[in-house]
C-alpha cells in the first residue's frame, strides 16, 4: 500500500532575481513498510522535500498524496488533523516546548487529538521508556542533554498511529550509540507498517533504509537499493558533500 506519493513536484522559493528553484520535478512513491533515505549536498532540497511530504509547505507545481489524500485539496484544519494523527515529524531543530515536561511534550499530539490526560501521560511514559528515558517524564527540556532532548523528539514523532514518519537528520545531536537507538526505533515503526523518510549525511545511517534517493539541485539523480556497505556510496556519483 502506498503511503506517500509525490508526482511532478516543483517548489520555487522567492521570485525574480532571488528565485530559488529548490525542487525540480520530483516523483517518488513510498509504500508501507518502506524506509527511504534521502541524501545529497547541502541546499539540494532535502528539507524542502520533507516539508512538502509533511504538509508544512505546498508545492508550486505537482501533487503530494499521503495515504491517497491529496494535501493540496485539504483545508488548514484537515491538514492539521492529518499531521497530528498520521504524520510524525522529527525536525533538525527539535521543536520541544520548553514550558512542558518531557512526558507532556510526548503526550501533546495525543491530547490534541482528544485523548484523556491520564491515558496520554501513561502512553508518553511508555514511549519515553522505549527511547531509554524511563523516569525522565517530569524533566523539562533544559534539564536534559541534547541527545536526551533528541530522543524525546523521536518519542513524540513515533507515538500514536502514525503512518508516515519524516526525519530530518534526526541523529545530528547524538553520539553514535544513541543514534543507533533512534534508527532502530524508526526502523521498527516502519516494519510495523508505517512509511519512513530519513534525511541523512551518514552512509551508516542510510544503510538502515530499503532504498536511498540522491538529490542534487532539486532533482533525484540516482536511486540505490539497500546499501550493503557504506563504501558503496564512494562509488555513487552525485553525493559529494
Ligand atoms: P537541504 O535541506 O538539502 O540543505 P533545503 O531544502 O533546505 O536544502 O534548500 C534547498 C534550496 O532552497 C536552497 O538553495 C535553500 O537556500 C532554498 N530555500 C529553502 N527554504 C527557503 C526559503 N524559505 N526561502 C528561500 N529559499 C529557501
Ligand atoms: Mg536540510
Amino acid at each position: 500500500m502506498t503511503i506517500l506519493e509525490l508526482t511532478g513536484v516543483h517548489r520555487t522559493h522567492g521570485s525574480g532575481e532571488t528565485e530559488v528553484h529548490a525542487l525540480r520535478g520530483i516523483t517518488l512513491t513510498i509504500a508501507a513498510g518502506e524506509l527511504v533515505a534521502v541524501m545529497g549536498p547541502s541546499g539540494s532540497g532535502k528539507s524542502t522535500l520533507l516539508n512538502l511530504a509533511g504538509g508544512l509547505d505546498r508545492p508550486s507545481q505537482g501533487t503530494v498524496r499521503v495515504e491517497g489524500t491529496e494535501l493540496g485539496g485539504c483545508g488548514r484544519r484537515a491538514l492539521a488533523a492529518l499531521r497530528r494523527r498520521r504524520i510524525g515529524y522529527v525536525f533538525q531543530d527539535l521543536n520541544l516546548l520548553a514550558s512542558l515536561t518531557a512526558a507532556e511534550n510526548v503526550a501533546l499530539p495525543l491530547e490534541l487529538d482528544g485523548m484523556g490526560r491520564r491515558k496520554a501521560a501513561r502512553l508518553a511514559g511508555a514511549a519515553l521508556s522505549e527511547v531509554d528515558l524511563a523516569g525522565y517524564d517530569a524533566r523539562f527540556p533544559d534539564e536534559m542533554s541534547g541527545g536526551q532532548q533528541q530522543r524525546v523528539a523521536i518519542a513524540r514523532a513515533l507515538i500514536g498511529d502514525r503512518r508516515l514518519i519524516l526525519a530530518d537528520e534526526p541523529t545530528g545531536a547524538l553520539d553514535s550509540q544513541t543514534g543507533e537507538t533512534v534508527l532502530r526505533l524508526l526502523r521498527s515503526k516502519v516494519d510495523e507498517g508505517a512509511a519512513g523518510v530519513l534525511v541523512t549525511h551518514d552512509a551508516r545511517h542510510a544503510a538502515w533504509a530499503d532504498r536511498v534517493v540522491f538529490l542534487r539541485d532539486g532533482v533525484i539523480v540516482d536511486t540505490a537499493g539497500p546499501l550493503a556497505e557504506p563504501d558503496e556510496l564512494l562509488n555513487t556519483p552525485g553525493v559529494a558533500r
